[in-house]
């Protein structure tokens, strides 16, 4: 029986290693994290698992909803109506149907037109190959108009991207414009988003039951170290023990992956610098239950650049609160780069910030009556997609012989997200399944 060690028991690593151990090969999952589920993954809050960072998935989300279907575990899959403002100025707007837009009085009557048209341009055009080199920042500017730019698309791409915002491509935000507007069905009044009772540790358990049921190995608090080929085998180190496999998938990020190549060669070397010209960003949340309910919209997008926050979101205005002891559940959360000082700030010091500006918000907002609290970090949150991007993007296979790459720094001109991880694992265990059947 040949061996796949799969490096990331997120949920690309989980679907590849279940697709590759129901093709019958000897997986084992290294997984550096104490559970599986990466970016996805959970923490207790309130009676019930709920995702660190914030999580729902779009009716356009086929993989993911494929391989639901498959676990069994569709009945936990529940699609619940969307509800988004904006706020900006010490005031909060609705931006849920078109007729939320031509009220948005931040805009002028003709700017507001002008913003409707270019989102609908973007919903409607399919030739995003054209926007790749242009920036967003220049693409929204001279098409929406400098007011237009300023008041909604400035907050959200300096949210998101931190230094980066003025490097974004169009197409990057093409495919965010474009595949959410197909996300909401004939027939539904409101954009619906699906979310798992329970939570998407849903999937990861049911996708930990089949890979168990299929003989499959998951070992946690394992950090892979080092990589390397030896003659026929390929060789990883992880806390200080080598282990040989016929093939290997990493699932790390690029510039991760590429620490653990110990292999010199120009052709290496080449590749090596190619991963690692792709930045990464991260993520700080806080998610806490409160006893009372501070908003009447599930998602707010803060267009205010004197925040240092860009979302927040009231969980529990999608899913109700029955599931966690009636609290309410919110999260606050930023993108930011990794010399950021929340990366090296307290967990109170975060919380004390972002309080001072929720207050301004929700002028009843009182911290003291918070019933849990959590500060979450992660420094690999999201890919910088820039005007270069297309050609940084590596293969599946590396230069190594049967190492193979697949994370999301692969997902273009589509942000990230779990349904592209499920529809890359299954693509990349195909990839690795004909490789090793080759060399039979
Ligand atoms: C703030 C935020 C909000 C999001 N919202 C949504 C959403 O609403 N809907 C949605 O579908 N997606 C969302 N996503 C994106 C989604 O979570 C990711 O696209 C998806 O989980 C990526 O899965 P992955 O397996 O490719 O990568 P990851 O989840 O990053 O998995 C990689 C794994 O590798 C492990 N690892 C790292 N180094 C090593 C090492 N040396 N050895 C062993 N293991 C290692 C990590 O611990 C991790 O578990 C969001 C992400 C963030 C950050």
């Amino acid at each position: 029986m040949k061996t796949i060690a799969i490096l990331g028991g997120g949920f690309t690593g989980l679907t590849a290693a279940y697709r590759l151990a129901q093709k019958g090969y000897k997986v084992t999952i290294y997984e550096k994290g104490d559970s599986v589920g990466g970016l996805a993954s959970g923490f207790e809050i309130s009676g019930n698992n709920l995702e660190k960072a914030y999580h729902h998935i779009f009716k356009t989300d086929t993989d993911i909803i494929a391989i639901t279907n498959e676990l069994g575990i569709q009945d936990k899959l529940q699609w619940h109506d969307s509800s988004v403002s904006i706020y900006r100025k010490g005031k909060l707007y609705p931006f849920i149907t078109p007729i939320d837009l031509i009220k948005f009085s931040p805009l002028s009557i003709f700017s507001r037109i002008r913003a409707g048209l270019v989102v609908l341009y973007l919903q409607k055009s399919s030739n995003w190959k054209n926007l790749q080199e242009q920036t967003a920042a220049q693409w929204m500017r001279r098409w929406s108009g400098r007011q237009v730019y300023n008041v909604i698309w400035k907050p959200l791409l300096l949210g998101k991207f931190d230094k980066f915002y003025d490097k974004i491509s169009m197409a990057w935000l093409w495919a965010r414009v474009h595949i959410r507007a197909n996300s909401k069905q004939k027939g539904d009044s409101k954009e619906k988003l699906g979310y798992y009772k329970g939570g998407f540790i849903q999937v990861v358990n049911a996708l930990e039951n089949k890979l168990k049921g299929l003989g499959a190995d998951i070992t946690l608090n394992a950090a892979v170290d080092s990589i390397k080929t030896t003659h026929n085998k390929t060789e990883i180190k992880v806390n200080n023990q080598q282990y040989k496999f016929d093939a290997v998938l990493s699932t790390l990020p690029s510039n991760v992956f590429a620490k653990l190549i110990k292999e010199d060669s120009k052709k290496i070397k080449e590749y090596v610098s190619k991963l690692d010209s792709i930045n990464y960003i991260g993520a700080v949340l806080n998610v806490f239950s409160y006893p009372e309910s501070l908003s009447e919209y599930y998602w707010h997008n803060i267009n205010d650049t004197s925040f240092p926050f860009l979302v927040f979101i009231q969980h529990t205005n999608l899913v109700g609160t029955k599931d966690y002891n009636n609290h309410h559940i919110y999260y606050i959360g930023t993108y930011v780069p990794h010399d950021h000082k929340y990366f090296s700030s307290n967990d109170k010091e975060i919380k004390d910030e972002w309080y001072s500006y929720l207050k301004r918000i929700f002028k009843d907002f009182e911290p003291e009556k918070i019933i849990e609290n959590n500060i979450f970090k992660f420094k690999f949150a999201q890919h910088i997609v820039d005007t270069e991007y297309q050609n940084k993007i590596p293969d599946y296979k590396t230069p190594l012989k049967n190492v193979y790459l697949s994370n999301f720094s692969q997902i273009y001109p589509e942000d990230r997200g779990t349904n592209y991880a499920v529809r890359e694992g299954n693509k990349i265990a195909e990839i690795i399944d004909k490789d090793l059947q080759l060399a039979e």
